[in-house]
């Protein structure tokens, strides 16, 4: 009796770490193969640079590596374009030439074995290149125009007796967000009451306040080409007015988002902001 019951607590026992056993297995073979992926909760508790090893950074790279020189490629093209539009508009090569980038060129991208500090240099490459172009083609359209408008259409006479002495057309950090912002014109600092002048012909087609450019004209000269002076104190013109070029429109000042007295002058071609300097300089 006492040996049976031995045996049987013997058993039992064995019955009892085979089951365990097997639960174990069989957790084993269920959950890992699943913890294999993104979201696995163990993986989830690491810290990021950590999970970067894990996965497959090289891949992501390459990606981004194949669309920079997609990109690169556009631009290619768009250079083409340009290079066919100034010999249309007859602008010599050199003109052209004038506007450079500086230090031009960066770093070669091979989508093999790209670092994330080339990529990064090969975007900050390319965004540079995208400046130019878009600057090249700026001039171009500017010249474009001077070639097919009337004369006094052209929005080439200042606003102001004074020359553009702050922020200029272009990227710059916002004075009021503290952020990097693109300034759609032209500013020229002038004391308030200063007189402003319609840089072309044309009929006014706003005249009136508005939150963030204050006092504002807006006259359109035809061809999709209109001027805007912002931030007056005296609008002189109304909506609908016809003036010509070098009239007397309003006053300079400091109303809506304005930190001081000054002149916002616009050169907008259906809608799109063209640096102004390109038409003031001839
Ligand atoms: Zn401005």
């Amino acid at each position: 009796m006492a040996r049976a019951k031995t045996l049987t607590m013997f058993q039992i026992l064995l019955v009892l770490l085979t089951v365990s056993a097997i639960s174990i297995a069989l957790t084993l073979a269920i959950i890992l193969p699943q913890a294999d992926g993104r979201n696995n909760p163990v993986r989830a508790l690491l810290p990021s640079q950590l999970q970067f090893t894990l996965h497959h950074p090289q891949k992501d790279l390459d990606a981004l590596a194949l669309q920079l020189g997609e990109m690169h490629a556009r631009i290619m093209r768009l250079d083409a374009l340009s290079t066919r539009l100034a010999k249309m508009a007859g602008i010599k090569e050199r003109d052209l030439d004038a506007i450079q980038a500086p230090g031009a060129g960066g770093p070669q991208v091979n989508p093999q074995d790209i670092s994330e500090a080339q990529l990064q240099a090969g975007i900050a490459d390319l965004a540079q290149q995208i400046e130019l172009k878009s600057d090249r083609l700026s001039m171009l359209e500017a010249m474009l125009l001077q070639q097919t408008m009337q004369k006094n259409m052209l929005p080439d006479n200042s606003p102001v007796n004074v020359g553009y002495n702050s922020s200029s057309f272009g990227w710059r950090v916002d004075p009021f967000s503290g952020r990097s912002a693109f300034h759609e014109g032209l500013d020229f600092t002038a004391a308030t009451g200063t007189p402003i002048h319609a840089a072309a012909g044309g009929r006014v087609t706003f005249a009136e306040q508005t939150p963030d450019y204050g006092k504002i004209i807006k006259i359109n000269h035809g061809s999709g080409l209109e001027t805007r002076y912002a931030h007056a104190s005296e609008l002189l013109v109304k909506a609908g007015d016809v003036v010509r070029k070098g009239q007397l429109i309003a006053r300079v000042g400091n109303t809506g988002r304005s930190t001081g007295p000054h002149l916002h002058f616009e050169v907008r071609r259906d809608g799109a902001p063209m640096d102004p300097r390109k038409f003031l300089q001839n």
